[in-house]
Formats: C-alpha cells, sequence, structure tokens
C-alpha cells in the first residue's frame, strides 16, 4: 500500500508520510496523487463546479496581521465601505449571473456591530431566500455569531492559518492567539454554521511539518470548507521581500485535502490564479471544486489589498467568469446554479 492508498483508507497520515508525500520527487506518486484528488471530487459532484459571489464590502480593518494589506498599520491604502445599496447591488448582478451563494467579506471592521451587520443579512435573505450567504469577518464572541446566524447566515469562513502556535506568533502581533482563532471555529460549528477554514501555504518561516499540522487540525475540526492559497507578498507589509508559496505545493495541499475530505467544499482561490494565469484550472484539476469570482464593483477591487494583486485575475465580472469557463469547458467542467450546501459523509450524521 502506497502512501495515497493509505490516505484514502485512513483519512489521515504521520507527519512524516506527509512531509514525503509534499515534496515527493517520484512522477508516478505525483501523478496518483492528483488523479486520486480529481476523480474524488468528480465522484462526489460530478464536473459540476460551485459559484459563490465575493463581495469585499469594507477594507478597514482593526488588526495588524503582518501579512496582510488590510492591516491597520498600513496607511497607504484608501480606506472604503460600502454603502447597503451597493452591497445589494452586488447580489442583484450576482443573482442574474446565476450565483447562489453570496460572501461578505472584510476587515475587522467595528463599524458592522451585530445590529448593522444583521440588517445587511437581513436585507440580502428578503431579497433572495433561495441564496446562502456566507461571512468571512474574522474573530467575533460567541454571542456576535450567534446573532448574525439568527439573522439568516448560514455559512463561516474563518482560516486558522497556520496550526502550528510558533509559527501563528511569528505571522501576527504578540497578543494574537491561535487558541483563540481555533475556539471561534468550534463556536461557530456549535452555533450551526457549515464551517470553512484553512490556511496559507508557503507563508514565511512555514516548514512542512506545519502543513502536517494544518491537516490534523483540519481532521479535528471536520469543516464543511477548506480555503487554502499560497501566501503572497504585499508591498505594504513587513513581508514585502518574503517570497510567494508555490503553485505546485498548493496543489499539493488540495489534493491532499480532496482525499481526506471528500465532501469537503474547496474553493480553488483567487490568490491561486494571481501565482499562475490558469491556476484556478489547475486548482480544479487537483480536486477543488469551488470558485469565487469577484462580485465587487472594479473601482473598490483594487483597494481590497490582501497582497499584491496582477491584472486580469479579477476585474470586470462578465470577463471574469468568460475567462474561467474558457478554461474549464475543454475539460468537460461547468459552473453552475445552485447554492452548493455541504452534504456531510453519512458516517459524520
Ligand atoms: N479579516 C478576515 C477576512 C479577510 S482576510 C479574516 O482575517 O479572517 C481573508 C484571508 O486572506 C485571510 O484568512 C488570509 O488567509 C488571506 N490573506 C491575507 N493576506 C494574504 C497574503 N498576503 N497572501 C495570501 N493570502 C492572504
Ligand atoms: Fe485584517 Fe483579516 Fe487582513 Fe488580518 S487577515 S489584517 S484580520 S483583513
Amino acid at each position: 500500500m502506497d502512501l495515497i492508498d493509505k490516505l484514502q483508507t485512513e483519512g489521515m497520515l504521520t507527519e512524516d508520510e506527509f512531509c514525503r508525500l509534499l515534496w515527493t520527487e517520484d512522477g508516478e506518486i505525483r501523478a496518483k496523487l492528483f488523479m486520486t484528488a480529481q476523480q474524488i471530487a468528480i465522484e462526489n459532484f460530478g464536473k459540476r463546479i460551485f459559484i459563490r459571489g465575493l463581495i469585499e464590502f469594507t477594507n478597514y480593518c482593526w488588526r495588524d496581521c503582518f501579512y496582510c494589506g488590510l492591516r491597520c498599520a498600513n496607511k497607504k491604502i484608501d480606506r472604503y465601505r460600502m454603502p447597503n445599496e451597493v452591497i445589494l447591488d452586488c447580489c442583484r448582478i450576482g443573482y442574474e449571473m446565476g450565483f447562489r451563494t453570496f460572501v461578505l467579506q472584510g476587515g475587522e471592521d467595528h463599524y458592522y456591530t451585530d445590529e448593522v451587520m444583521g440588517n445587511i443579512i437581513r436585507a440580502i435573505k428578503h431579497l433572495y431566500p433561495d441564496c446562502a450567504i456566507t461571512l468571512s469577518l474574522g474573530e467575533r464572541s460567541y454571542r456576535s455569531y450567534k446573532e448574525l446566524f439568527a439573522a439568516g447566515a448560514d455559512r463561516y469562513l474563518l482560516r486558522h492559518e497556520t496550526a502550528d502556535s510558533l509559527h501563528y506568533s511569528r505571522l501576527h502581533p504578540p497578543s494574537y492567539s491561535l487558541a483563540v482563532r481555533q475556539d471561534c471555529l468550534y463556536d461557530l460549528k456549535s452555533i450551526g454554521y457549515q464551517v470553512g477554514s484553512g490556511f496559507m501555504v508557503g507563508s514565511p518561516y512555514q516548514l512542512t511539518e506545519y502543513l502536517a499540522k494544518d491537516f490534523e487540525f483540519l481532521r479535528k475540526l471536520a469543516p464543511a470548507m477548506i480555503g487554502i492559497g499560497p501566501f503572497i507578498p504585499n508591498k505594504n507589509t513587513p513581508f514585502r521581500h518574503q517570497k510567494a508559496g508555490s503553485l505546485e505545493l498548493t496543489l499539493r495541499c488540495i489534493a491532499i485535502l480532496r482525499i481526506m475530505f471528500p465532501k469537503a467544499n474547496i474553493p480553488s482561490t483567487t490568490a491561486l490564479g494571481t501565482l499562475h494565469p490558469e491556476g484556478r484550472l489547475h486548482g480544479i484539476l487537483s480536486g477543488a471544486n469551488v470558485l469565487m469570482p469577484n462580485l465587487s464593483p472594479v473601482e473598490v477591487q483594487e483597494h481590497y489589498t490582501l497582497y499584491d494583486k496582477i491584472a486580469g485575475v479579477d476585474g470586470s465580472l462578465s470577463h471574469n467568469l468568460e475567462l474561467l469557463s474558457n478554461q474549464l469547458a475543454p475539460h468537460g467542467y461547468t459552473m453552475v446554479v445552485d447554492r452548493g450546501d455541504y452534504v456531510p459523509e453519512k458516517t459524520n450524521q
């Protein structure tokens, strides 16, 4: 039994085995890794790709994560908050184009109290009751998560970023804690959200063992969604001179995660598309089943700079969708009109 058979039957490997699989130069094993992951995705979802419309509604953030261009210490970006009408406009345009999930993402912005956020969620649900709302607003209290769930939010994305606490402390100011972030994820799960977590690949100071720890943590959390992407430097952060994560390593992580979590919704992220013009297609061919095109107006996209962007990855929605469907079509994949909810494994129910 090779490493991939073991991963598939046991859903887990040892730390040393994960490291070997992530770096193997054996072409046959590598090909089998990608092939197995792709096959599992097709068995579970067909060649149907779920689309989620990303709405980057605020770039204000009071946090100071070292890797991120929205950090409060960065005085070189123009900060914005989208008026509620603009958020609803993004939903309308997205709905007409076939989106049935809206992802509201932003920095941690105190302007968005539970009341303000709750009103936005209720307004979207009122107009589009057949759509799912995913929030990605960072760390909040249990009570706040509960209120937003009661207002109608269905899912929450909160990457744990790295499951090694020493590594976590090298990516964030000293007062931030991995344990607190992980507790948020368990809170979200207990409230009833479909929860997404994940990590950056190739972030500064990352060791391969840390990736093995990420897989282990995700095994414990058993999330409905797993978002990973390469670290990409931002010129206005302390990590401006650090190297970006690699496409190959990110794809191997996606393939491993697909084998470990056959039913999870795994996006092929924009950061992958930033590393390589066909990065998002490669993500799909490595087992991802979700794409998250940007519904934000083009004028605000340039200010939502988590990392340095390149032209053509986001941009106008219709252009972006056309580009993606042209990449997918030759491989037989299509984007579908569907909420794309998580359907857990029978054994997990
Ligand atoms: N404020 C929220 C959501 C916005 S940030 C939060 O932090 O959860 C969303 C994700 O962007 C983060 O979880 C992080 O993994 C990713 N990100 C931030 N800076 C990045 C960078 N320089 N390269 C790649 N991904 C980055
Ligand atoms: Fe703020 Fe999220 Fe960026 Fe951290 S990663 S600075 S919380 S937007």
